[in-house]
This record gives C-alpha cells, sequence and structure tokens, in this order.
C-alpha cells in the first residue's frame, strides 16, 4: 500500500502499475529499465511538460490532421502506462492503432491487445509480415496498418526501427524523455515530455487548433531546433539547481 501523502506518490504508483504489468507479461522486464532511464530524464525536465514539449506536441497534432493513414504504434509500456491515454487520442484523432513488439511472442501480443481494448481502444489485427529491413520481430509490421502508414507515432521507440521506419518514406513523431537517444534525433518529430502527458497535449490540440495555427506549425518544423531548446531547458535547471 502506497501513502498518497508520501511525496514521489505518483512515481510510486506508476512503478508499482509497471511491475504487475511484467509479472502478468505485458510489459518486457528490459522495459523497467528503460522506464528507469525516462524517470531520471522526467526529474531534469522537472516533472512537467515544457513549453518545447507543447510546441512540439502541436506541431504533432497538425502533422496528424494533415496525415491520410496515421497509424499509432504500442509497445509493452505504452499499453501499461498509457492505455486510458490511446483511446481518448484515438477517439480524438481516428488513428489506427497497432501492436508492435520488440520481444514479440502470440501471448504478449494478445495480452496487450486485450488491456487495450478493456481501455477502449480499437486495436487493428491480421497478419503481419516482415516489411520493415529489421533483424528483429519489429520488422512485423499489417500491411493495412503500419505497412500502409504515411505518418506513424511510436511512442519509447527505437532508434534503428525509428531510421527504417523514416527510410520507407513516412513522417515519423516520437515520444522520448530522453533527447540525446537516436529516436529522438532520427524522428521527423520528437515531443520531449513523459508519455502520458504527451497524449493529453496532442489529444487537447487536435481540437484546438486554428488551420492557420496548424500550416505554421508544419511550415516552421524543426526538430534539431526542438531537441536544442529541450537540452536547454535541462541544462538552464541544472543551473538553477547549482544557485
Ligand atoms: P535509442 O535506440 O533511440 O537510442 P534505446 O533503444 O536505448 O534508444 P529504449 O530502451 O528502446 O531506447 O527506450 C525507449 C526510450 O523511451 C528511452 O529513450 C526512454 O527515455 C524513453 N521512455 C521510456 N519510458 C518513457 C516514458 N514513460 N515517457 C517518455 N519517454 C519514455
Amino acid at each position: 500500500m502506497i501513502p498518497s501523502d508520501h511525496p514521489r506518490y505518483r512515481s510510486l504508483v506508476v512503478r508499482a502499475r509497471l511491475a504487475r504489468c511484467a509479472r502478468e507479461g505485458v510489459v518486457a522486464l528490459e522495459g523497467l529499465t528503460a522506464h528507469g532511464r525516462a524517470e531520471a530524464f522526467d526529474y531534469l525536465i522537472g516533472e512537467r511538460s515544457t513549453e518545447t514539449a507543447r510546441r512540439a506536441a502541436r506541431t504533432a497534432a497538425a502533422l496528424i490532421r494533415r496525415a491520410e493513414s496515421p497509424v499509432l504504434s504500442v509497445n509493452g509500456n505504452t499499453a501499461a502506462l498509457a492505455a486510458l491515454e490511446c483511446a481518448a487520442f484515438q477517439r480524438a484523432t481516428g488513428c489506427a492503432v497497432e501492436v508492435n513488439l520488440f520481444h514479440r511472442t502470440p501471448e504478449r501480443m494478445a495480452k496487450i491487445t486485450a488491456l487495450l481494448e478493456r481501455h477502449g481502444v480499437a486495436v487493428l489485427d491480421g497478419e503481419a509480415e516482415r516489411l520493415l529491413p529489421l533483424a528483429h520481430d519489429r520488422a512485423l509490421c499489417l500491411p493495412h496498418g503500419i505497412g500502409r502508414a504515411d505518418l506513424v507515432l511510436v511512442p519509447l521507440e527505437d532508434g534503428d526501427r525509428c531510421g527504417a521506419l523514416r527510410a520507407a518514406g513516412k513522417t515519423v513523431i516520437t515520444i522520448d524523455l530522453n533527447p540525446l537517444s537516436r529516436t529522438a534525433r532520427t524522428a521527423t518529430l520528437t515531443i520531449v515530455d513523459e508519455l502520458t502527458r504527451a497524449f493529453s497535449l496532442i489529444t487537447e490540440a487536435y481540437d484546438s487548433l486554428e488551420d492557420g495555427e496548424a500550416d505554421e506549425l508544419v511550415r516552421g518544423l524543426d526538430n534539431h531546433y526542438l531537441l536544442q531548446a529541450a537540452i536547454g531547458e535541462i541544462v538552464r535547471g541544472l543551473e538553477r539547481a547549482l544557485d
């Protein structure tokens, strides 16, 4: 039982949920270490959405609005942490949702699909094919899902797959608290923010964007600039801590 007045209550609740999902086979044990790294970066950005993240999320909403067949790619950590946010995002944007796993087994695919569906997400199904030139199972995509998508939102991604999706001509948006990761640097657009906060920002922005603002955000998109700004926000936070 985690006391609700504990100063790290939210973080402890999230860790407990991930541990439970790992015991149930939804989250891979390796996913727990990825979460630990993300927590460290969240501390560095002050555990809140920065101005840069807000701008990136609005730009993501603008790109998704313009896409013809956008797909959200979900892995175990994303399902465990943000199933409800995925459902709200899908309701707002109409995006298709496909499960894609590094540690892929039929059992894990079924468990993650069931978890998402329990929270109101409509999950694509069908026979996955090895459509990306990757040696691991993240190459497997549905031809009518990620295979034909012009835009893929890949939260908590690895750099290889992000690069392969870009090389296949797709617009790739990622959510990644680490602005130094290969994924962050390879994506078309990176939202340096915690997963659930970033989803909420994109979903809110999707409905509130005026066409003029959306055009301006897409025209002005410069991911290198956004990443430099995110790193700058971390550096300034560290400088304040030294005072
Ligand atoms: P890369 O190949 O991109 O350099 P990696 O393969 O080492 O990165 P992974 O282990 O796949 O990275 O982890 C995915 C990324 O997701 C990490 O950079 C981590 O910071 C980020 N991440 C994990 N959990 C969250 C979260 N809850 N919110 C935002 N980002 C997260």
